[in-house]
């Protein structure tokens, strides 16, 4: 498995599902553009391949998950998760993960939050564990509008449920988490989107969720998907977290990016690039 360690932090990557994203989808208006600059990473087809990456983080004797993934459920247009199964890899029990962060609550970070029994009860999966949820974010998707809209099925299957399971602590912009996990608001891909920053004797690292979903963003911030709920606000908020991250030496875990999505961002020759670790 995929491991980073960060001070006394252990961050380990857990592989949910790959995904192979069309540019002509993920960024309509730069599709040419892509293809031309970063065909080496797109296949024979033109498509990206993307990953659907979790992470476990283990802090103070404690087992946070970042993000649940895509979920046991078979959805139209994507592979059902296996993050089950990299847990369980990575030696451990879905009871033994004591808090969930939710980095936001698209389809894809939010899918193994809950299961369902073959009676039809739907049950939370991690049985011992807290919910972190941005307040904004809660509010802005938990709406009649939002839980009745075509596609927002995850919303009603996987987030609803925690409303009155006495498990979720609402945070706001900025949460400690401990002192060593820090949750930062990161607005743009959605309203209440958070990264989570570690950092731990001197070292530092970001889990970024969606403020960025590939490489080529490094070089064109702007390009922002047409899923970014304010594709100008995230891209601000792309190109902030991307210097953040060189200025500071954060070790860069992204969880869309080619599995395991773990390296460093440098600046060579005054441009950004990513160094895989
Ligand atoms: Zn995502």
């Amino acid at each position: 498995m995929h491991k980073v360690t960060i001070g006394n932090v252990e961050v380990t990557a857990l592989f949910d599902a790959p995904i192979l994203m069309d540019p002509r989808h993920f960024m309509p208006q730069h599709a040419d553009a892509f293809l031309s600059e970063f065909g080496h990473l797109a296949d024979e087809r033109g498509l990206m391949q993307m990953a659907v990456t979790c992470y476990l983080v283990r802090s103070n004797g404690k087992n946070y998950l970042v993000d649940t993934g895509l979920g046991p459920r078979k959805r139209p247009g994507f592979p059902s998760g296996n993050l089950d199964l990299a847990i369980r890899d990575a030696g451990l029990k879905p009871a033994d993960i004591d808090a969930v962060v939710n980095t936001h609550l698209h389809i894809d970070h939010v899918g193994w939050n809950t299961f369902d029994r073959d009676d039809g009860t739907r049950e939370v999966f991690f049985p011992n564990a807290r919910f972190f949820l941005q307040q904004q974010e809660w509010d802005y998707w938990m709406t009649p509008e939002h839980l009745a809209a075509p596609g927002n099925a995850h919303l009603v299957e996987c987030v609803e449920p925690l409303r009155d399971s006495g498990r979720v602590t609402f945070i706001g912009a900025e949460h400690a988490i401990d002192e060593q996990l820090t949750c930062v608001p990161t607005p743009g891909h959605t309203p209440g989107h958070v990264a989570v920053g570690i950092m731990s004797s001197g070292e530092r690292a970001v889990i970024v969720g969606d403020a960025s979903h590939h490489p080529a963003q490094l070089l064109h911030p702007d390009w922002s998907p047409p899923f970014d709920t304010d594709p100008v606000q995230s891209a601000r908020t792309r190109e902030r977290l991307f210097d953040w991250a060189i200025e500071e030496q954060r070790t860069w875990i992204a969880g869309h990016w080619e599995h395991p999505g773990l390296g460093r961002l440098v600046r060579l020759d005054g441009k950004r690039s990513f160094r895989a670790l």
